[in-house]
């Protein structure tokens, strides 16, 4: 299929799957391990990487070769990995160019399980993060840039804080410095975002949110820009022999996507953290309606943030599409939409947020975000309670802070089931 010349909504259905003259209308599900072979030959030059194919799925499957393929073209990149999870894309996305002694400045409103992997797992690995503020100043994160600084990380829209990244600024630092800006672009999805267009180099996904959007699927994906320049000097094991595949040259032998054959022959092989078929399977599934979620997801979100604006109980609400709302002209500059996810405060605090939670009936309670079931989390004592009050301070996060994911339901239903838990507060 030509990338180029589909909008996403026609490749989130149809890429990644070329079906010949009666081969099964629907990608097939390849729950298998392994691969028959006639001849020794063609397993040694796959072992090798000489040729395309598949051998064992711990690192690629025609399965999930569908879904890397279509957020490849989902996200105007060269090259997808997908991986086990989320966490998974982060980790290895940073692996497959930084190690001990290396050095990463990422904007701090992140994820909490991704604070925790910059400021505690990865640094006992010998990895270095800076973070900083995500409205620091030009100058303020280019001080933060080091002599052995491998590259510049941020989320888009962050969860939960839903500060829109100013991609000019922080892309215009990593280009100073010839530095790789990697972007999870995990909420907006590609549908509302495409991180590459605004000078991202990698893009990184926790499928296991919209782009699954039924909460089946635990899954990662990373995402090859096809636009930086790998053997600018940097990064020499992208551009030196690889002993380990008997003298591959990343840069060389694979110009087109390097950086994503090195992650998959390196990383995803020796750590063993593929994503599994059937969960391939369940997210292209999940991708094939992406577009029409995501424009629900967002038309029902902006009219929850209005709704929860004007309640008198409600001290504040987040979203970035709301006119006023402090992420308003970055959303509108780079987002095509807010997403499903926004924020709030009770008046009461933490208390009444603890009651008002109780309250819900439509809206579950769920350690999990954006899926088409309108969901809420108490992000304080729930995904970021490992933070210290310094780093939920740093990640946007108030203790008071209600994450409400609002689904695909009808609004009036959504909006009903507020009005009554509000009313008891
Ligand atoms: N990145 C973001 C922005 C997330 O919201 C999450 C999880 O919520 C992750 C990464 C981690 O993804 P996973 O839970 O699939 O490991």
């Amino acid at each position: 299929m030509d990338k180029k010349s589909y909008q996403a909504a026609t490749l989130a259905v149809q890429a990644g799957y070329n079906p010949g003259n009666g081969d099964p209308r629907i990608a097939p599900l390849v729950q298998s391990t392994t691969y028959r072979y006639s001849d020794a030959q063609s397993v040694a030059d796959l072992f090798d990487l000489k040729r395309d194919g598949y051998f064992y799925t711990r690192l690629a499957n025609p399965t999930v070769a569908v879904l890397e393929e279509k957020i490849a073209a989902l996200e105007h990149g060269v090259g997808a990995v997908a991986v086990s999870s989320g966490q998974t894309a982060n980790t290895l996305a940073i692996l497959n160019i930084a190690g001990a002694g290396d050095h990463i400045v990422a904007a701090s409103a992140l994820y909490g399980g991704t604070v925790n992997l910059f400021t505690v797992t990865l640094p006992k690995m010998g990895l270095k993060f800076t973070l900083v503020p995500p409205d620091a100043g030009e100058a303020e994160i280019a001080a933060a840039v080091r002599p052995n600084t491998k590259a510049i990380f941020a989320e888009t829209i962050a969860n939960p804080a839903l500060d829109v990244v100013d991609f000019d600024k922080f892309a215009r630092v990593a280009k100073r410095f010839e530095l790789p800006f990697i972007v999870d672009n995990t909420f907006p999805t590609p549908i509302l975002c495409n991180p590459i267009d605004f000078g991202a180099n990698i893009v990184t996904h926790s499928s296991t949110k919209y782009l699954d959007g039924h909460a089946t699927s635990v899954g990662g994906v990373i995402v090859e820009g096809g636009n930086y320049p790998w053997d600018n000097g940097k990064f020499p094991e992208l551009c030196t022999p690889d002993e380990s595949y008997h003298g591959v040259v990343y840069t060389r032998d694979f110009p087109q996507c390097p950086y994503s054959v090195k992650l998959r022959a390196q990383w995803v092989r020796d750590l063993g953290t593929p994503m599994a078929p059937m969960n391939a399977w369940l997210t292209n599934l999940g991708c094939e309606t992406l577009a029409v979620r995501m424009e629900r997801h967002c038309a029902n979100a902006l009219a929850m943030a209005e709704f929860l604006q004007k309640h008198p109980k409600v001290a504040w609400v987040s979203y970035p599409m709301l006119p006023g709302d402090s992420e308003y002209e970055r959303a509108k500059k780079y987002l095509r939409g807010g997403s499903g996810v926004l924020s709030f405060g009770v008046k009461g605090g933490r208390e009444a947020a603890a009651k008002l939670i109780g309250a819900l009936k439509l809206a579950a309670l769920v350690v999990h975000v954006a899926d088409v079931r309108t969901c809420v989390l108490h992000p304080a004592s729930m995904t970021h309670r490992q933070l210290t009050g310094e780093q939920l301070a740093a990640a946007g996060v108030k203790p008071e802070l209600i994450r409400l994911s609002v689904g695909i339901e009808a609004i009036d239903d959504i909006r009903a089931d507020f009005e009554q838990a509000l009313a008891q507060l």
